[in-house]
């Protein structure tokens, strides 16, 4: 279920089928635990429906001030390896975007997420669990409009080879292509492109799990990191080797969880957006530059709801009648 209701529109004498976005919540809460995978950390999130223009917020139940953090681009304070979150009290939530993600692939605009810990479960290293879990609960539309970001003009962000843009497309939803090239031959070049469309989030992207290299995981642990790192929720690659026994989840499913981030960092823009993401070799930290850049830069976007979509293409029918 979606938060799409057909509607009529009755314009200029003719009867055509426009579609109003409403916003959309949890049916029931849901629950999942599991350790972070930087700091090993259990953690538990109770994943709560909530009111209209609420937004995806974080509440840390182990923490004495019950502050909440919410999900958006100007809150990002890490991106090394991940997301981080950090609200104006200092209370923290890190590894966010693979849940945040499945909010945005499954359309989901309103929950409470409370944890009670500082990083968000890792579960397998991809969104399949939180999406299961939602389709479970089921999604429940609500009475608001759902706002969308309608990119008006291009936005880029830059770093020696790797780039990130975001470009108005006539398209209600947002469409990502990316294309990433490493040395080694179990990555290779891979391109992808997609619109991000619930059902074909859920069935071709949440499955894609997280991915590092062999090479790599001591200088993380000695940094602090990658913890709770294993092959049971990370895709592990030692030369031209995928290291884990069960092989991959599909031959590209390196640039699928690249889409699968960008989709959940693209989510703290504040809204869905409505226009077309290209990148070369993008990560976490690139994605945030872009969602900061189109949030410095508020001629190059506008809010928009389908009710004054619809009105506009009404009155623009209307004129030339
Ligand atoms: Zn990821």
């Amino acid at each position: 279920m979606t938060g799409l209701l057909g509607v009529y529109v009755v314009s200029a004498g003719r009867v055509g089928l426009g579609r109003v976005e409403y916003q959309t919540t949890l049916n029931t809460p849901v629950i999942c635990a599991g350790v972070g995978v930087h700091s090993g950390e259990r953690a538990r999130m109770v994943i709560k429906p909530a009111a209209v223009n609420t937004g995806i917020r974080f509440r840390r139940t182990d923490l004495e001030s019950e502050c909440d953090i919410l999900a958006r681009g100007d809150h990002v304070t890490e991106v090394q390896l991940g997301t981080t979150l950090t609200n104006d009290e200092g209370a923290s939530i890190a590894t966010v975007e693979h849940f945040l993600a499945a909010c945005a692939g499954m359309g989901l605009d309103n929950l409470l997420v409370e944890i009670d810990g500082p990083e968000t479960p890792i579960m397998d290293g991809s969104s399949a669990v939180f999406c299961e879990l939602f389709h479970n609960a089921g999604l429940q539309i609500q009475t608001a409009l759902r706002r969308r970001i309608r990119i008006l003009d291009t936005v880029e962000v830059r770093d020696g080879i790797k780039w990130a843009r975001l470009s108005p497309s006539a398209d209600n939803v947002l469409t990502l292509s990316a294309k990433i090239e490493f040395e080694t031959k179990a990555i290779g070049t891979q391109q992808m492109s997609m619109r991000l469309m619930p059902g074909l989030f859920a069935r071709d992207i949440a499955f894609a799990r997280t991915f590092g290299f062999a090479r790599d995981v001591e200088t993380l642990k000695a940094m602090g990191l990658a913890r709770g790192g294993s092959l049971e929720n990370a895709v592990v690659i030692d030369g031209d080797e995928v290291v884990n026994p069960e092989g991959l989840r599909s031959d590209d499913e390196f640039i699928r969880h690249k889409l699968l981030d960008a989709v959940g960092d693209l989510m703290l823009a504040g809204a869905p957006i409505a226009g077309l993401y290209e990148a070369r070799q993008p990560g976490h930290a690139m994605n945030n530059k872009l969602v900061r850049a189109l949030l410095d830069q508020p001629d190059s976007w506008c809010w928009e709801t389908d009710a004054e979509a619809i009105e506009t293409a009404a009155s623009m029918e209307a004129a030339s009648a």
